[in-house]
């Protein structure tokens, strides 16, 4: 049976024509119900005629991931470890923001891959290796599962407002289900994110990249690391595999939209990247690109191989960014008590960390 999760609007539409002989508008419907009125079963779409929920219900299932454990942090910050249907297990995070008024808004962190083949030597997703990517439905059942844990079903008002794909995997390694996934998502009769809301995080896929910037889909976030070829290659030794001059290079006609920016991703790892001289050659790097850097301090796991950068450092570090006129801002880690970096619960729940 079809997991009709796993349709973009175009393709429901196609097949509810053909197989059912359902005009154009049914198939809408249908998809409202699916994405904005988070219906998981037929007999609630009360707007569309009995004899075609029928049909639906011989010929199709509405299956989101099953949720295998839910972790909530001291500051809000909620994990879940979500199981798909083989059973592979992903992990996708909603961190909280407040704002002045004390109204309180979620960003959610997407999986896009079971595991990830990129082996960058700070993270638990790249020590457990690759396992498959992702379906768009599986990308985007991951947003069904957190607006029904946030209780998210008034679509002009959404606590819900951004998604960055920075959880496991590498995005641009799965670009056609990550693509359809974004295209889902900008389709005002489902989930209705515009690009602006979303960023997609990737250490820099040459192909994906070109194909990410045509379409307009997604903000972009690159994962820098290092300020050289040299320790980037250490560092995130598949990514570095394109040279950090031709990215960069990427980078400078990657197409931008008005007060759109590259936010470029450095994390600071204890005595390896955080010089005051890594600072400034970090500063040349990035001082013709429109962009701007989240700096994010390492927070190391039990037998992690690398240490917590310094605070002094750090504050010279982001000072040395800023003299340059490098926008520059420290992040700081949510959920450290619940292992809320990227593999950290899977990598717990297997007995792997
Ligand atoms: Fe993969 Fe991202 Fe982890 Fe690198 S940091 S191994 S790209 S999940």
């Amino acid at each position: 049976m079809i997991n009709l999760l796993n349709y973009t609007l175009p393709e429901l539409t196609d097949w509810m024509q053909t197989e059912l002989g359902e005009p154009k508008f049914r198939a809408v419907q249908v998809w409202q119900w699916i994405w904005q009125k988070m219906a998981r079963d037929f007999d609630a779409m009360s707007n569309v005629s009995k004899a075609c929920r029928a049909r639906l219900a011989e010929t199709a299932r509405i299956d989101w991931p099953e949720v295998a454990r839910v972790q909530e942090s001291s500051d809000g910050t909620t994990k879940f470890l979500l199981r798909l249907e083989d059973g592979a297990l992903v992990e996708t995070v909603l961190i909280p923001s407040d704002s002045r008024e004390g109204v309180r808004r979620w960003t959610q962190c997407l999986s896009s891959q079971v595991g990830c083949a990129m082996g960058c030597t700070f993270c638990a997703t790249g020590d457990m290796g690759f396992e498959r990517n992702m379906t768009m439905g599986e990308i985007l059942g991951q947003i069904l599962v957190a607006r029904e844990h946030l209780g998210d079903n008034r679509p002009d008002w959404p606590v819900l407002r951004n998604l960055v794909f920075m959880g496991m995997g590498e995005p641009l390694l799965n670009l056609r289900e990550v693509m359809r996934a974004l295209q889902s998502l900008n389709n005002d009769k489902g989930l209705n994110f515009s690009p602006r809301r979303i960023t997609v995080s990737t250490c820099g896929i040459e192909k994906g990249l070109a194909e990410l910037g045509a379409s307009g889909l997604a903000y972009l976030a690159v994962s820098l690391h290092a300020p050289t070829q040299e320790l980037r290659a250490r560092i995130m030794p598949k990514a570095a595999r394109w040279p950090l001059d031709q990215l960069l290079a990427a980078l400078k006609s990657y197409p931008l939209k008005t007060r759109e920016r590259i936010t470029f991703e450095y994390l600071l790892l204890g005595g390896i990247n955080d010089g005051p001289g890594q600072a400034e050659e970090l500063a040349r790097l990035v001082a013709d690109i429109k962009g701007k850097l989240n700096l994010i301090v390492y927070n190391p796991a039990e037998g992690a191989p690398y240490a917590a950068p310094d605070e002094a450092r750090v504050l010279a570090f982001e000072q040395c960014l800023w003299k340059r006129h490098i926008t520059a801002i420290v992040r700081k880690s949510k959920g450290q008590d619940i292992k809320a970096a990227c593999g950290q619960l899977k990598a717990a729940s297997t007995g792997e960390i």
